[in-house]
């Protein structure tokens, strides 16, 4: 963990707010270093552990280790409670800011999180090591949830010396009855220990040295020569990204129309882009034929689909031939499987990218019941919230996990993640029932009505897309747009954001969100599902 995550929390604990979730596409890990605090002020943390018991790991940074008590009920602000503290072997370093998963069979196998984290100072010692020598730690303590002042004691009684007592002194951050349970997600991601076990960005390996122990499982991001690679080429050029050797073209062409005070949006920041974000965007992509809405002469002039594997395209091109296939359709679909794909289709010209709900081995499971929230002309942005707002709270009562994504255009879809062996028929049955029970609570927003003109202006709970071959937009996708708006994932917190706009991000602002908040449908990916039974 000493990587990645470090250099950007060496700031005061309040930065960790702004820290959330960064994920590593573009910044280069920093050195272990970086860890001392600020001002030199040794820190602490408290990890919440799901081993074989929950516990909360307290650890202190004094001479370059983390000197630990593992706390079974875990630390309180509650200064009548008296809790078991177990001293531990000291912890490296590298271990301060470690949040994710320690393989099972190894010591210690379980989900890790980073429950809260500070400064902290000795209490009448200049010695730290000497106090805890001595069996008795005083220290104030400077966290996001733990403040005052705690006192670490070992017992008298303990036969081997690990068996200490952990109290907090009656001060100004006493809070009588108060609970570590009732606040369980970690202060630098906002998950619970159940998040970061079904999505872990990192794991410790206990069989490494520590300065290596902590591995990213999440994506190589690009590296900063490729991106200057292209910056400093000319029009065309052959671009070296991701291990392929591309032919990029037409590299100046303006592909989508400025917006408003902005200058319109390059082939090159486009192919930029899709390098950028496609250790986000292929988890949605791969496996699965794709539908491309090309626009070679720019979002201003009528684009068309394009699903066909051109005879030019890369050997390393994934190519999927459908054993479906009638007279005239299309033979072999090109399948998306590894981020050079999302340059080359960019430079194909493809603007937008719409993947299969089903991957090529099982193209008729889908592996997604997907809603799909279409606006119609007399439909305004509230109505739509509104909308979307009443299939989460469906979702949430019948204990179904969905996200919810912006299209980039008007428009709000909601993906729902399911297990293999459903057909698209029984998709469609249930997102019809779903939202048409969402519809009846609001009849005057709503119609059912296949034809456009005959909706009247209002809303389509469209079901009708779980179908084979038929798509939705995919995460991250670029939209044909002013200003090259993408479609983003979005947390269900998100929807009562007044800011929130359908097409508010775009290929230049939707990194930086991807960047320090992480992706909101990662979840998803490990989060397949049955769909329960409608009455
Ligand atoms: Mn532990």
């Amino acid at each position: 963990m000493s990587r990645g995550a470090s250099g950007n929390v060496s700031g005061m604990p309040g930065d960790l707010s702004t820290y959330r979730r960064k994920r590593d596409f573009t910044r280069t890990p920093e050195p272990a270093g970086a860890l001392a605090g600020t001002d030199g002020q040794p820190r602490f943390v408290v990890q919440r552990h799901r081993a074989s018991r929950l516990h909360y790991d307290l650890r202190f940074e004094i001479g370059g280790v983390l000197v630990s008590w593992a706390v079974p009920k875990g630390p309180t602000l509650d200064p009548e409670a008296r809790r078991l503290a177990m001293h531990v072997e000291d912890h490296p370093v590298d271990y301060l800011l470690f949040e994710g998963v320690i393989p099972s069979g190894e010591y210690g196998g379980g989900d890790v999180i980073v429950w809260d984290t500070g400064t902290w100072e000795p209490v009448h010692t200049e010695d730290p090591a000497a106090a805890v020598a001595d069996g008795e730690l005083h220290v104030e303590v400077h966290g996001q949830k733990l403040r005052g002042r705690l006192v670490l004691v070992r017992r008298g009684s303990s036969a081997d010396g690990k068996e200490w007592m952990l109290l907090h002194k009656h001060d100004e951050h006493a809070a009588i009855g108060w609970d570590p349970e009732q606040h369980p997600v970690s202060v630098l991601t906002g998950r619970t220990n159940d998040d970061v076990l079904a999505d872990p960005d990192w794991e410790w390996r206990t069989d490494l040295p520590a300065d290596r122990a902590g591995v990213s499982l999440m994506p190589s991001p690009l590296p900063d020569d490729a991106l200057d690679e292209l910056a400093a080429m000319g029009t065309a050029g052959t671009w070296e990204v991701f291990g392929r050797s591309l032919k990029v073209t037409n590299l100046d062409k303006v592909l989508f129309p400025a917006r408003t005070d902005e200058a319109g949006v390059t082939k090159r920041e486009l192919l930029a882009y899709a390098a950028r974000i496609a250790p986000a965007a292929l988890p949605y992509l791969q496996g699965r034929p794709v539908n491309l809405h090309r626009y070679p002469n720019g979002a201003d002039e009528k684009g068309f689909w394009h699903k066909q594997r051109p005879g030019h395209a890369p050997d390393w091109l994934t190519g999927w031939d459908n054993p479906d296939a009638d007279r005239g359709e299309t033979t072999t679909y090109i399948v998306p499987d590894e981020p050079a794909a999302l340059v080359w289709m960019a430079n194909f010209g493809a603007l937008e990218w719409h993947p299969w709900t089903s991957r090529t081995e099982a193209p008729h499971e889908p592996t997604y019941a997907l809603i799909d929230l279409d606006p119609g002309t007399e439909t305004s942005w509230d109505d739509l919230l509104v909308l979307a707002r009443l299939h989460r709270t469906a979702l949430d009562h019948l204990g179904v996990t969905g996200r919810a994504k912006v299209t980039g255009r008007r428009g709000i879809q909601i993906w729902i993640p399911i297990v293999a062996g459903y057909t698209f028929d029984d998709t469609r049955a249930w997102v019809e029932q779903v939202s048409r029970t969402v519809g009846k609570v609001l009849p005057d927003l709503v119609s059912w009505k296949w034809e456009v003109k005959a909706r009247g202006g209002l809303a389509r709970l469209d079901y009708t897309q779980n179908a084979i071959n038929k798509t939705l937009v995919a995460p991250y996708s670029p939209r044909a747009g002013a200003g090259a708006p993408v479609s983003v994932p979005i947390g269900w917190d998100e929807l009562d954001d007044p800011d929130l706009r359908p097409d508010r991000w775009t290929i230049r602002t939707v990194l930086d969100r991807v960047e320090s908040l992480g992706d909101p449908f990662r979840v998803l990916l490990r989060g397949a599902q049955q769909l329960p039974e409608l009455t």
